[in-house]
């Protein structure tokens, strides 16, 4: 079991969900890391006395100096502090639950300083792809999934002995608020109508990638980066309920699935505990109770964000950064309230389309081709 951990993101769903975790299992937290919750943060820093405290904002950092002058945490800033945090000395690992493309370079630092990862961002593997699990590779650290999906694969995984015997990855959808919607019915809905998830309780960035499909389109590019597989070789299954996680298919067409109440605590544990178990805080899953479990196809017209993550996946390069840069700016634009719902999907389609794509043979191609995606995005919405 993790001994001591980072927590990059530590006053958000993931990361509040995770300290929940280590409480309960008495894990050492070296390093919290939050962008400008000051009041959460002190309450975190007094429970858990981290050696370093960073809000990524500088003037919530100098708030928080103040708050916790008494304590013996040293409070830094910025990317700065996010690299010191993931780096530091005496953690095992680095839970990584940043949100956006912020993640990709503190997480190649924690590779680098040989800290295992328990990846929640998943902007990092899409964005960074080939260049993130080299980095894994040749630091020779563990990456471990957080996301539910990726989690119930890698779970599933256990009773895959050679990857030659496995097909394809299944990855559930829950299909978010507006599954079976058309986009007649899509033209003006409202962010809190984006933001009510049936299922899961999350940030707000998320929910709305949920609601376009974004996140499955995220998701899929992960999914092709964290299990080594082709974009051909991965499926999406409309799944409302979110109880099957996801699911593998073997070459003798038999399928595994890894089930339990939608719960992040179970996920989140599991990547600090593997390869062991132990008790959860989160509730047992009672069948009876659920009774019914639907299947549906995704419909890739409406939806069409996961349209675009499938075309960027199979161009390559920097067509993934691209996708994710142009669906950060234009998610945070639809929750401005200043662009419709369906213009994210059309603003990521059309990134993919025109947004000049590169091979990545340096962490400066990941970041150029973010700002140009966020670029675009701006320039069209003009
Ligand atoms: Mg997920």
């Amino acid at each position: 079991m993790t001994k001591s951990m980072v927590v990059l993101g530590s006053t958000g769903s993931i990361g509040t969900q995770t300290l929940d975790v280590a409480e309960k299992y008495n894990m050492k937290i070296c390093a919290l890391t939050a962008h400008s919750n000051v009041k959460l943060m002190e309450q975190q820093v007094r429970k858990f006395r981290p050696a370093i405290a960073v809000m990524y904002d500088e003037a919530a950092a100098t708030q928080l100096r103040t708050a916790i002058a008494d304590t013996d945490t040293q409070v830094l800033c910025g990317m700065e502090g996010l690299i010191e945090a993931a780096t530091m000395d005496g953690a095992d690992v680095v839970l990584n639950s940043l949100v956006g493309m912020v993640g990709l370079e503190p997480t190649l630092a924690a590779c680098s300083a040989h800290k295992d990862i328990a990846l929640a961002n998943k902007e990092t593997l899409v964005a960074g792809g080939e260049l993130v699990m080299n980095t894994v590779k040749e630091a020779g650290v563990a990456l471990l999934p957080v996301d539910s999906e990726h989690s119930a694969i890698f779970q599933c995984l256990q009773a895959c002995p050679d990857s030659k015997f496995l097909k394809k990855l299944i990855l559930t959808a829950s299909g978010g608020p507006f599954f079976g919607r058309t986009r007649d019915e899509l033209q003006n809905v409202t962010v809190e109508q984006a933001l009510a998830h049936p299922n899961w309780s999350m940030g707000a960035k998320i929910t709305v990638d949920s609601a376009s499909m974004m996140n499955k389109g995220l998701e899929i590019i992960e999914a092709r980066w964290l299990f080594d597989v082709t974009a051909d070789n991965i499926d999406v299954v409309v799944h409302r309920q979110s109880i099957i996680h996801s699911l593998i298919e073997f070459t003798d067409n038999s399928v595994l699935a890894q089930l339990g109440v939608p719960d992040m605590r179970i996920p989140i544990q599991y990547a600090l505990t593997y390869p062991d178990r132990v008790t959860s805080p989160a509730g047992e899953l009672d069948l009876t109770k659920v009774g019914i479990l639907t299947f549906d196809k995704p419909d890739y017209d409406t939806f069409e964000c996961l349209t675009a993550c499938k075309t960027a996946l199979s161009k390559g390069g920097t067509s993934p950064a691209i996708a994710n840069g142009a669906n950060e700016a234009a998610n945070l634009l639809f929750r401005q309230g200043k662009i419709p719902f369906l213009k994210i999907g059309e603003l990521v389609t059309g990134a993919v389309a025109n947004v000049k794509s590169v091979p990545i043979t340096k962490l400066s191609d990941v970041l150029e081709a973010d700002r140009t995606a966020r670029e675009y995005v701006w320039q069209a919405v003009q």
